[in-house]
């Protein structure tokens, strides 16, 4: 008999099953609006296991742990349940009871043999000087993110736009630690715990005056670090007159943007001050995130769904570009197209090497 603390209990059984956080659930949309697949069905699945109706299995496990981890279900409920906070509760309530599913078992070694999800299919700071040796006391740190070294080209991309803001940028380097974001959504939580420490350390002995993360799951989950995301970054330099847009060529060219799950709405408003540039509206359930890194390891034939469905949508609208602000996310679509950064006549860019071309 699963067991929950009873916090969670109370919080599952305020539901009161109106569905409205299926509205921006990306795993809803993308599987047909099947209701098992939306967070309401989560929510009540859970409930009914916490009050003993339904059987744990190891099924029902992988379930409650692969979702497209975006979070956006939090911001819909109307009773006020952090959805998601409740899903990675009972996650971690799960994991504390040693229920460990077999799914996530394999993202949870690679990270303590490597020190990150990724596993060794990252080595970090492949885009600086082999001796490269961050300086301490820089103005403006870039954490660039575990992903971020799968493209270096993004990598270099945001340091370049940062250099732009700032003549002291210094890259954290190849000693950067992992975040710990990912093991947090996975209801891992003593492993996230132990990398919060660690990056704390970390950043406290290169004591820089501000962090940005190439990463919105890092910025947003270490903001008392102060560590803040790109787009809010180059925003703000924006308005500060440090940086200026600079027009795109030719007719209005339809922008359609696949924005963070944890955007603050930054990353629209920069492409909206960029002149000839049309920022088409899109579905609320669009966005990436790189929660959907279980997602794609575990099930990829469920990020293939998600892509093929996003990218039908953009060409529909005429989508001149389709850019990506999270690079995680553009990591897997950059592997998924094998490297075609050009799809249905849309050009495919990351929201750092786009703004590097139109940012002077
Ligand atoms: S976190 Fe995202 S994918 Fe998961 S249930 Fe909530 S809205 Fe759906
Ligand atoms: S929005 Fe809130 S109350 Fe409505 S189904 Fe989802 S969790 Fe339950």
């Amino acid at each position: 008999m699963v067991e929950f603390p009873e916090q969670l209990v109370k919080e599952l059984g305020r539901c009161i099953g109106c569905g409205a956080c299926n509205i921006p659930c990306p795993m809803f949309h993308v599987e047909g609006l099947r209701e098992t697949e939306g967070a309401r069905a989560r929510i009540k699945l859970l409930s009914m296991l916490s009050y003993g109706k339904i059987e744990l299995t190891e099924e029902f496990l992988s379930y409650t742990f692969t979702c497209m981890n975006c979070g956006l279900c939090s911001n819909f409920c109307p009773v006020g349940i952090d959805v998601f906070g409740v899903i990675v509760g009972s996650r971690s309530a799960l994991i504390d009871m040693g229920y460990v599913p077999l799914v996530t078992v394999g993202m949870r070694d690679v990270r303590r043999k490597t020190g990150s999800p990724i596993g060794d299919r990252i080595t970090k700071g492949v885009w600086l000087p082999p001796d490269f040796q961050p300086e301490k006391g820089a103005d403006l740190l870039f954490f660039a993110g575990c992903w971020v070294h799968t493209v270096p080209e993004v990598a270099l991309a945001a340091n370049k736009l940062l250099q732009k803001i700032s003549e002291r940028v210094v890259p954290a380097g190849t000693n950067e630690p992992c975040c710990g974001g990912l093991v947090y959504v996975i209801g891992e939580k003593d492993s996230s715990e132990e990398s919060r420490e660690e990056l704390r350390r970390f950043l406290a002995d290169l004591s820089p005056k501000s962090v940005v993360s190439g990463c919105s799951l890092c910025a947003n989950m270490f903001t008392d670090l102060g560590m803040k995301d790109l787009a809010s970054v180059i925003e703000e330099a924006l308005e500060e007159g440090k940086i200026r847009t600079k027009s795109l060529k030719g007719k209005k060219n339809k922008v359609f943007l696949v924005p963070s799950c944890r955007s603050n709405g930054a990353s629209e408003r920069i492409l909206r001050s960029i002149k000839n540039a049309n920022v088409l509206e899109i579905p609320e359930w669009v966005c990436c995130d790189c929660g959907a890194t279980l997602i794609y390891q575990a099930e990829p034939e469920k990020f293939d769904r998600w892509l093929g469905k996003l990218l039908d949508i953009a060409s529909n609208m005429d989508a001149d570009y389709v850019i990506i602000e999270e690079v995680a996310c553009y990591s897997m679509i950059y592997e998924a197209l094998e490297g075609r950064n050009k799809v249905k006549g849309m050009k495919i860019v990351s929201l750092p090497s786009f703004l590097l071309d139109h940012i002077s």
